[in-house]
């Protein structure tokens, strides 16, 4: 039985799915205890009486009382952002038990994993070990490595398969903490909800990285931070970076037809995985791509349009090129978790055990608790796992019910 367009080689896994059971993409091995435990945990989770229609605004604002509310609307578990953090983080939640009128899931843009459809070259291959991560599983979820065609219907078919509600183009504003009360009230630009749990997983590529020099404001549509806006062939291309992504690029690149070179500013390529690495070694070998290690750039120059790079080192002299393509990462969103109260560890959010953060039953998930190195989909999904043992353990199990 094929699952929504997932290669065959996942369909063993599916094929044992009891039928009407919740989708379980793919299981790792020696997890099945655990995970067992965790469901009759959380099987057994207070239920409350729901409805999940969203309270709009102006009804708010017209005067609805917190008990009015609260009443009606309280979610297990509300989530922020559906990219492969937030959603794993609810098909977790359904596999450990929670029922899925009891799961939000909040996406700002049109549509899920809207990070892999435009930072992901069309041709790419999704990496399972990607930034050198272990592909290990502990969760629900998991992936070999897969086209990024087949990875967003994986996705896709995570949320349609296990019945999560996803709301779709809506920002949310606010969130409350009600004291010692073990709930949240969330405020977004469509509706508020009220919420025990939250978990956060918006990610840190809604802000790519941009360099610290300046970029001449009629350079912009030379400038790209991801090859997904403009199709670019034929053309003169500087990479800029020493990451997985750098890499990527520019094998994308030069099947394109490209002429490209790329700009690290360090000697060797330590965060790459072995594969990209290798393959962007082999085109250096074959004159195919030229990589300038050991560069920093210190500015751009209008050239008649292009970007002429200028560099710190002497070796390098300025070099005009037709675009020039940043693959630095991104910025964890700092202002937003600062705003909901959310403590930080220098430049790192402060975590405790399962990625709750210092605010009681509210958890980064994802590339948000990746720290520094940044994360990948496995580390996604992984999160989301360790995430909902301790949600469970702490926030969903009726305690009263328990032997
Ligand atoms: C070019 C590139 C190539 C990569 N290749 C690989 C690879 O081969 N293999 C691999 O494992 N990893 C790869 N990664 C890394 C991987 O994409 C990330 O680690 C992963 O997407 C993190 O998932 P996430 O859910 O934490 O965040 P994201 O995927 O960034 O998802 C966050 C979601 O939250 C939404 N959002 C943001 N702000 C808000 C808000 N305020 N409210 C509501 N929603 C919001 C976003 O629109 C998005 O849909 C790559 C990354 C890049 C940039």
């Amino acid at each position: 039985m094929k699952y929504g367009g997932l290669p065959d080689r996942n369909e063993q896994v599916l094929r044992n799915r009891p039928s009407g059971a919740p989708a379980r993409p793919r299981l790792s091995s020696g997890r099945g205890a655990r995970l067992h435990v965790i469901r009759v945990l959380c099987a057994r989770c207070k239920e409350e009486g729901g409805d999940r229609n969203r309270v709009p605004v102006w009804k708010y604002e017209m005067g609805f009382t917190d008990h009015e509310l609260k009443g009606n609307l309280m979610y297990d578990l509300l989530v922020i952002g559906a990219g492969p953090a937030g959603i794993s983080m609810a098909v977790e939640a359904r596999h450990a038990g929670v029922k899925s009128e009891k799961i939000l899931l909040i996406e700002k843009t049109s549509e899920h994993s809207f990070s892999l459809k435009k930072y992901y070259p069309d041709s790419k291959l999704v990496t399972a070990n990607y930034k050198g991560f272990e592909a290990v599983c502990t969760g629900v979820m998991c992936i070999p490595d897969l086209t990024k065609h087949e990875t967003i219907t994986y996705l896709d078919v995570a949320i349609k398969e296990n019945g999560i509600a996803a709301h779709y183009s809506e920002t949310v504003h606010r969130i409350d903490k009600h004291g010692h009360e073990q709930r949240f009230t969330v405020y977004t630009d469509r509706g508020v909800y009220e919420t025990r749990v939250i978990a956060i997983s918006i990610g840190i590529l809604g802000k790519p990285n941009k360099p610290e020099y300046r970029i001449p404001p009629l350079l912009k549509e030379r400038i790209l931070f991801d090859l997904t806006t403009k199709e670019i062939g034929g053309s003169k291309v500087l990479v800029v970076g020493g990451g997985d992504s750098a890499s990527e690029y520019c094998q994308y690149l030069i099947q394109r037809g490209n002429l490209v070179t790329l700009s690290y500013r360090k000697r060797e390529f330590a965060r790459m995985n072995d594969i990209n690495r290798q393959s962007l070694l082999a085109l250096a070998e074959r004159s195919q791509a030229v990589i300038y290690y050991g560069s920093n750039i210190t500015r751009l120059v209008d050239a008649h349009g292009k970007p002429e790079v200028h560099f710190a080192e002497p070796g390098f002299p300025p070099e005009i090129f037709d675009y020039i393509v940043y693959a630095l990462g991104g910025t964890t969103p700092h202002n937003f978790l600062k705003m909901i109260g959310i403590e930080f560890n220098g430049d790192e959010p402060a975590l405790k055990e399962g990625h709750e953060t210092n605010v009681a039953g509210m958890f980064l998930i994802g590339d948000l608790s990746a720290g520094p190195k940044g994360g990948s989909i496995i580390w996604a999904f992984n999160s989301a796992n360790t995430a909902i043992r301790k949600i469970c353990q702490d926030y969903l199990v009726d305690k009263r019910a328990l032997p």
